[in-house]
């Protein structure tokens, strides 16, 4: 080991976030004085030295948007170079995902009403129990006021309420699309993702099936692995589905293998999705299982 290259890499870790533990803490995949910071865990033999910090850096990226995992660089103690690696704290957001319904806008202004279920969706939208009941429409109107601007009713027409008017009368707009786990016709559902989609980029969106827990996460579910401008790392929660703190994922499985199984090429494009998409399909459907697998609730 050469004392230059020691300080490099203690320099260049001691600029990061939990810098202690990833020196000194061997089991983290590259505490930098495992031998494996050095030398592949799988082949054995040295792994690829990159000479420059920007060249590793480069590498990792591709690396990175090629896999939908995280590579980071460090500067080796046992050689000159620069190495890829993930570390301990990588491999847990790969298997955990990080959840990306942070709080948002719309989520915080929506909070103080004390909505059953209440939780952010991607960028800017809430989930939530049905605002069908008694006072609904006053609450329709201040979610209204909080800057909602569409309710995304997920309900099958097995209803009849005055819901619709209601969201109309609260100066809202009302936008239906039937899910469930397989009763409703693949096709009828299809034909409304595009919208969905849409109106979910936009955010400002309240949407909600009875109790805004199944049916909600199957259409969000629809939306990260059929929409691939989401980015795959962010892996929405699946709230409805889980159970004792366990996630079963067998519904969700059935409605989005039934999309997947019926879809037509014409549908395909109006998706904007390429003909041979059934591979990216399985990729995003399994992050979504694994991570929510994983998720522990705090
Ligand atoms: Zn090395």
């Amino acid at each position: 080991m050469k004392v230059k290259n020691l300080i490099y890499a203690l320099y260049d870790q001691m600029l990061r976030p939990g810098a202690w533990r990833n020196i000194f803490v061997t089991h983290n995949a590259f505490g930098i004085f495992s031998r494996y910071s050095h030398v592949s865990r799988a082949t054995g033999r040295p792994k690829i030295s990159y000479p420059s910090k920007a060249g590793a850096q480069k590498a990792a990226e591709a690396m990175s948007s090629k896999r939908g995992v995280h590579f980071s660089v460090y500067k080796c103690v046992w050689c000159d170079g620069w190495h890829i690696g993930k570390n301990a704290q990588n491999k847990i957001e790969q298997e955990t995902g990080t959840f990306v319904n942070r709080p948002n806008a719309l989520y915080e202004r929506l909070k103080p009403l004390g909505i059953v279920d209440l939780a952010p969706v991607y960028g800017g939208g809430v989930r939530g129990r049905t605002l069908s009941g008694r006072g609904s429409v006053r609450m329709l109107k201040k979610v209204r006021e909080a800057g909602g601007e569409v309710v995304i009713d997920l309900r099958t027409r097995d209803y009849t309420d005055r819901f619709p008017q209601n969201v109309a009368d609260a100066g809202l707009e009302y936008f239906h699309i039937p899910i469930d786990r397989q009763k409703t016709d693949v096709h009828e559902i299809i034909a409304a993702l595009p919208d969905l989609f849409e109106r979910m980029d936009k955010g400002g969106f309240y949407m909600a099936c009875a109790m805004g827990l199944h049916r909600t996460d199957i259409a969000i579910a629809s939306y990260y692995v059929l929409h691939p401008s989401v980015p795959i790392a962010d892996v929405p929660e699946m709230r409805g589905h889980r159970k004792d703190g366990k996630f079963r994922c067998e519904d969700i499985a059935t409605r989005l293998n039934s999309i997947m199984r019926g879809i037509t090429p014409d549908e395909l494009k109006a998706l904007g999705l390429p003909p041979d998409y059934e591979k990216e399909f399985s990729r995003r459907k399994k992050r979504l299982f694994d991570a929510n697998r994983a998720f522990q609730d705090p």
